[in-house]
């Protein structure tokens, strides 16, 4: 009898670079330094290095990522209260938190069936009345159009990145520094390492990635308590630093991002060569740019019957996500939003064994997952 395949085993991803991370843990419990030291310095470095030189800001989570940023570009005129805001109806909830709680009237968009990101076609005929896009690249699957770049030329909308899940990414157009890759595309980032991310620490971390040096350094100061310099405050901020544990922990896993793009690209391409049930829609594949595969997303209109067969059969399984934000109980103002394809995606979605799955696995759950009839 073989083994059960768990849907993620961050056992298993930690262990592989175990070493490397306890002399990390080594490294900082030596130093002395624990919050706003050389780790973070470093880290920062190194993220804006891969990022095109752009700025970068270690922050608590991905989450508060989002908050800074709205919140510094309302500190800066860029934004304000009541303004419209672009975001994908079919995204993680984490992305409209930051909106509401900022009085921002978010515009939610259905997504197109064929990326599961935003469709942006739709997304550009909202933008007409709205100050900023918040894109959202899900997936590991880059959300960008060159249109972004003219509505952000000609109209002065603020492009905002969720690049939680996509890190790596590359799109199949250049955004506004000329770059393809996510989270240089637009006025600035969002990144989140929580555990199960492409990139994920051992505990909550996050980071704000912009080319623009004012609102770099405005993110910067709202997440030290809103002083520019020490017990000097110019904004009401909040604690929103990364500490010198999980940075140190990052630089080890920055080093071995492109190994870890290149193993989950292997897993995703055994799924999509292995698995030829006619039940199963599989997810797109870019012809042009690169995706990172977060997840590996299938649809199947008997999506809970398949997942409690791949259970039987010892194949754990997710669902991302089962309930949109405009679903929730908080947002039930929202509810009445149509979003015909956020709804049926959400009722046929999978998402199967990639973040630690090896190509053996793979191959096991394709068989099972084309066993299933
Ligand atoms: C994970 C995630 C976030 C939030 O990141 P945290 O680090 O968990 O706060 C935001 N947006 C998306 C799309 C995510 O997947």
């Amino acid at each position: 009898m073989k083994g059960d395949i768990p849907f993620l085993s961050l056992s298993r991803t930690t262990s592989a670079y175990a070493a490397e991370l306890k002399k990390a843990a080594a490294r900082v419990i030596d130093s002395g330094h624990f919050l706003g030291g050389g780790e973070t310095e470093a880290f920062e470095s190194e993220m804006s290095a891969l990022h095109a030189g752009a700025h970068c800001v270690g922050t608590s989570n991905g989450l508060d990522s989002l908050r800074l940023i709205f919140r510094a570009m309302l500190e800066l005129g860029k934004l304000t209260t009541g303004d419209r805001i672009i975001v994908p109806g079919g995204t993680y909830i984490a992305s409209v938190l930051p909106l509401t709680e900022f009085g921002f009237r978010p515009v939610f968009i259905d997504s197109d069936p064929r990326t599961l990101n935003m469709d942006p076609v739709a997304a550009i005929r909202g933008a007409r009345s709205a100050r900023a896009i918040l894109t959202v690249h899900l997936y590991g699957n880059p959300c960008w159009h060159p249109a972004f770049v003219e509505l952000a030329r000609e109209r002065e909308l603020m492009i905002i990145e969720d690049n939680a899940q996509s890190i790596g990414a590359h799109a199949a157009e250049p955004g506004l520094l000329g770059q393809t890759l996510t989270g240089t595309l637009g006025h600035a980032a969002a990144f989140s390492f929580y555990p199960t991310k492409n990139v994920g620490a051992l505990g909550d971390a996050g980071a704000v990635v912009t080319p623009d040096q004012e609102l770099a350094a405005t993110v910067r100061a709202l997440a030290n308590y809103g002083s520019d310099r020490r017990y000097h405050n110019i904004f009401h901020g909040y604690n929103c630093r990364l500490d010198e544990l999980q940075a140190a922990f990052l630089r080890v896993k920055l080093r071995h991002l492109d190994e870890e793009t290149l193993r989950r690209g292997r897993i995703a391409g055994i799924y999509s060569r292995a698995i030829t049930n006619p039940q199963i829609v599989k997810p797109h594949v870019l012809e042009k740019g690169r995706q990172v595969w977060h997840q590996y997303i299938i649809r199947c209109d008997r999506r809970d019957e398949l997942r409690r067969y791949l259970a039987d059969r010892g194949i754990g399984t997710d669902v991302h996500y089962e309930v949109s934000p405009t679903r929730q109980p908080c947002y039930s103002v929202y509810t009445a939003t149509p979003l015909p394809q956020v709804s049926r995606l959400c009722a046929t979605m999978v998402s199967l064994p990639i973040g630690s799955a090896t190509p053996d696995e793979a191959e096991r759950v394709a068989e099972t997952v084309n066993s299933f009839v």
